[in-house]
């Protein structure tokens, strides 16, 4: 079947004025102006009220915070307090809590426009051992492309570290499941639905050993290595204090400065820090909501990019967004770099960041681009909300208007939202169900 998505009111792409063809999970062809496809078309799609995006892809998330979303013991502070203040009531987390709440922030995602996700689990509870399958259950039902990031902590207060002892595991425990995360899940190649990713969650909660032999595990297995860095000051002093060194350095201490790795953050660089990260491949995964909203400061897109270095865009969260909308994600990191940068960051820029940049920062080169040969992945918006009347560019309109919901999404050449939503997700239920565990989860405080 090749589906002819026809004459888009705009599109992100070259020499596609007149859409894409899409067969099986691919796109085959892009029709240029006044031409017509090559393909024999079965079926098409008329486009004409849509802006065509390539599918966004999220590189930064933890879905069981959206319970504990503006929680009001933590709304107004920086990082280290805001977790301190999260970790005892986080170490309750059950697996039917993290079932429901990966549902609800896969859904939030899908319908602003996501069809690639990372998810950084680094919460181990007792009676949570079956994360990681959990979460692929949930990505495999709602049909977007994940990569779970298997999380760990394992230094806690009484060793040196910030989480206290309920919320951490021992390292053989650590990497025995790493292993068996990858055997069980991580698929290989063009097209993956699941792959796995190591992620110790940050230099303030695992040892040096952990990160070490977390980094010779990826290089045995291939797969990508995710953290936490350099996302305040607290955690700059801490990596001083704690190992002799900056959160660099560190990193680069413990064979973690490689073109497997993708950061968190990325915001308290030195110049000669951002020429590392760039010689050696690191991507860094730009969190502009989560960085405003917790006073963490402003990430250096422009010099990192500079340098070479892979800029994607990441919700983060979502308790310090507090929302799972990438759309918003993308027009805040246009504002926040027009602070930095002043006009020379433009709405391309954040839109390059959510799709070609984090695709990148994922490893991969078959999404994140509507081009010939990719995977059919898009995100398609309509304008006919209130805030777009009277806007001249379409594209820009998206970011600066505000765009926020997508009306039309398609995973591997199949249609995953239409009309505004899901398909195949009761909203209604799903809000119930979430809630219901949300207030489980805080009111025991
Ligand atoms: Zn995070």
């Amino acid at each position: 079947m090749a589906l002819w998505l026809k004459d888009p009111l705009a599109i992100l792409a070259e020499n596609a004025e007149r859409g894409v063809v899409v067969e099986g999970a691919r796109i085959v062809e892009l029709v240029a102006k006044g031409a017509e496809p090559a393909t024999v078309i079965d079926e098409i799609f008329e486009a004409g009220r849509h802006v065509m995006l390539p599918g966004l892809v999220n590189t930064h998330h933890h879905f069981y915070q959206t319970l504990t979303r503006a929680h009001p013991d933590a709304i107004n502070k920086e990082l280290f307090a805001w977790l301190k203040t999260f970790y005892p009531v986080w170490a309750r987390l059950r697996p039917e809590d993290l079932a429901v709440a990966t549902r609800l922030a896969l859904t939030e995602l899908l319908m602003s426009g996501v069809t690639t996700t990372s998810y950084h689990h680094y919460l181990f509870p007792d009676g949570l051992d079956d994360a990681v399958d959990i979460q692929v259950a949930e990505a495999r039902r709602t049909g977007l492309r994940m990569t779970v990031t298997r999380g760990s902590m394992n230094l806690s207060v009484k060793d040196g570290g910030l989480p206290p002892d309920s919320v951490v595991q021992d390292e053989d425990a650590i990497l025995a499941d790493c292993e068996r995360a990858i055997a069980r899940h991580h698929e290989r190649g063009e097209g993956a639905m699941v792959q796995i990713a190591l992620a110790p969650c940050s230099p303030f909660s695992v040892t040096r050993e952990l990160m070490r032999a977390t980094a010779r595990l990826a290089e045995t297995h291939d797969c990508r290595l995710h953290t936490h860095l350099a996302e305040t000051r607290d955690e700059d002093a801490f990596c001083r204090q704690m190992f002799g060194m900056s959160p660099l350095d560190y990193l680069e201490d413990t064979g973690w400065l490689t073109a497997r790795s993708w950061l968190a953050h990325g915001i308290h660089f030195s110049d000669s820090d951002i020429e590392r990260l760039g010689r050696h491949g690191v991507g860094i995964c730009h969190c502009p909501t989560s960085n405003m909203l917790l006073a963490s400061g402003r990430c250096r897109t422009c010099e990192l990019e500079a340098a070479g270095v892979a800029v994607g865009l990441g919700v983060d969260g979502a308790a310090s967004n507090d929302s799972s909308n990438l759309m918003e994600g993308v027009r805040h990191a246009l504002l926040v770099n027009r602070l930095t940068y002043g006009t020379k960051v433009t709405h391309l820029d954040a839109l390059r960041w959510a799709t070609s940049g984090s695709a990148r920062c994922l490893g991969r080169n078959d999404i994140g681009v509507i081009s010939m040969g990719k995977q059919a992945d898009l995100a398609l918006f309509d304008l006919d909300e209130l805030r777009f009347s009277g806007a001249g560019d379409p594209l820009a309109a998206l970011i600066l208007c505000g765009a926020h919901r997508a009306d039309r999404v398609m995973v591997a050449g199949k249609w995953k939202v239409t009309a505004g939503m899901p398909v195949g997700v009761d909203l209604e239920w799903l809000k119930a169900e979430h809630g219901t565990a949300a207030r489980r989860l805080v009111m025991l405080d």
